[in-house]
């Protein structure tokens, strides 16, 4: 079975600047790997510190291009460049409402909500309690007061703030949940890692006037969907 290889925790030593100098060159790689091309992505990504959503063990790797493990049961920050992974082909932008499912640190909401802005909408579900605080303790730290934060099943999605924009689900399942399809408004458009036989591909579908439009994008490697529409 493949995986990814966790480097080992170790007291942090690197310094605020320092974070700053990796976030820098890790947003020019991304653009040089043309992963990044919207500007209120990449504005996004250079302003999020991502080390302070990082467990304290793992922050000298914030920039490293490996998931690192999250207090509960099975959680993970995606590595750096899943972000414009997903963000990019969903077109995410300002004055969206974004939803998103598997809050894991709350880097992603954090990100979602810089380039959504004041008159967008981030809510995020997590389904494990202590997944949920870490991320809770991260976004206030950061000063994201206005991410409206759930803990449930994200399959089930978050009917109170519908419809949304765009949703992005940030574990792996079989077909995306039909309450997520269900909320997403005229033209939405939602992303999701889906498994197909062993293999997990990262897919994007479009809620047009004819029915859902479907486009596979890459093959990807995220944790397990729990919950109503997981394993
Ligand atoms: N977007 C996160 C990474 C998420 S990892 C980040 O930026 O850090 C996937 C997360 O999905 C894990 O935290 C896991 O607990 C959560 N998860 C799994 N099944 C879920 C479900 N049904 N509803 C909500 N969250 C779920």
């Amino acid at each position: 079975m493949r995986g990814w290889i966790i480097p080992p925790p170790k007291v942090p030593v690197k310094t605020m600047a320092e974070h700053a100098i990796e976030r820098q060159r890790k947003v020019r790689w991304l653009e040089a790997q043309g992963l990044l091309e919207s500007a209120r992505i990449r504005a996004a990504l250079l302003k999020v510190p991502r080390e302070e959503f990082v467990p304290r063990e793992y922050r000298d790797y914030a920039y490293e291009e490996v998931p690192l493990p999250l207090p509960g049961l099975r959680a993970t920050i995606s590595c750096p460049h899943s972000y414009p992974l997903f963000y990019e082909p969903l077109g995410l932008d300002r004055g969206q409402r974004f939803l998103e499912i598997g809050t894991g640190s709350g880097y992603g909401a954090a990100v979602a909500r810089e380039v959504v802005g004041d008159a967008g909408l981030v809510v995020s579900v997590e389904i494990d309690p202590l997944t949920h605080e870490f991320a809770k303790r991260n976004l206030e730290h950061a000063g994201y007061r206005d991410v409206i934060l759930v803990l449930g099943d994200g399959g089930l999605g978050y009917p109170a703030a519908a419809p949304y924009d765009r949703i992005c689900v940030t574990a792996a399942c079989a077909d995306i949940p039909p309450p997520l399809i269900e909320q997403l408004g005229p033209g939405g458009r939602a992303i999701a890692p889906l498994l197909e036989d062993e293999r997990q591909n990262l897919t994007l579908v479009t809620k047009g006037p004819d029915g859902l439009r479907r486009k596979t994008l890459c093959e990807v490697l995220y944790v397990a969907l729990r919950g109503a529409y997981g394993d």
